[in-house]
């Protein structure tokens, strides 16, 4: 770090503690040397990093993500999407049952989902939407971004048992919020 940039964050640094606020021009060295591309760049690594430490792995008590994205990758995307970091999550969701992490570069999937009761292709349709953020990234167009985009949508189509884990999703998420209600009593 240069020696302006050093000293900014000291200054930064004092300031907090007495909660004061700093004029812009005494913290400009620090946040200039954090903008440039290379700092920013090396931070991404940091927070993927932590990140990867903080998932709980693939193996559920049902299902195997790491075995279920193997199979997907090969029958939709001909084995070429490049694998993220994949994981349960480790507390029981069920307003989301997917998320695609593009910091981390990584899945997390509901542990909601990993039950006896949930068909596969459930659990395949909601790792199969995460996949898709991964083949098509977000778009930015006009200041807005897009992660829905139509050719996403097509895509989502393919799946095959498309309708069918729509269905289930819309008549178990209900269920399964209702059980969790019952344990937390
Ligand atoms: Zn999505």
């Amino acid at each position: 770090m240069p020696a302006a940039a050093h000293q900014a964050l000291a200054l930064i640094l004092v300031s907090k503690l007495y909660r004061k606020r700093l004029a812009r021009d005494v913290t400009e060295p620090y946040s200039e040397y954090i903008k440039s591309d290379r700092i920013r760049e090396r931070s991404v690594e940091n927070r993927r990093e932590r990140g990867r430490k903080m998932l709980s792995g693939t193996q559920g008590e049902h299902y195997d993500l790491d075995e279920l994205f193997n199979d997907l990758n090969a029958k939709y995307f001909s084995r070429k999407l490049a694998k993220p970091a994949l994981s349960w999550s480790a507390r029981k969701t069920y307003r989301i049952l997917g998320h695609h992490d593009s910091t981390h570069d990584a899945i997390i999937i509901s542990r909601s989902l990993d039950s006896i009761e949930t068909p596969r292709y459930v659990i395949e349709y909601v790792l199969y939407h995460e996949m898709l953020h991964v083949h098509h990234p977000t778009v930015h167009h006009n200041g807005r971004r897009y992660n829905h985009t139509p050719a996403f949508r097509r895509d989502e189509e393919r799946f095959e048992c498309f309708h069918q884990a729509e269905r289930w999703i819309e008549q178990n998420v209900r269920r399964l919020k209702r059980a969790v209600k019952k344990k937390a009593r």
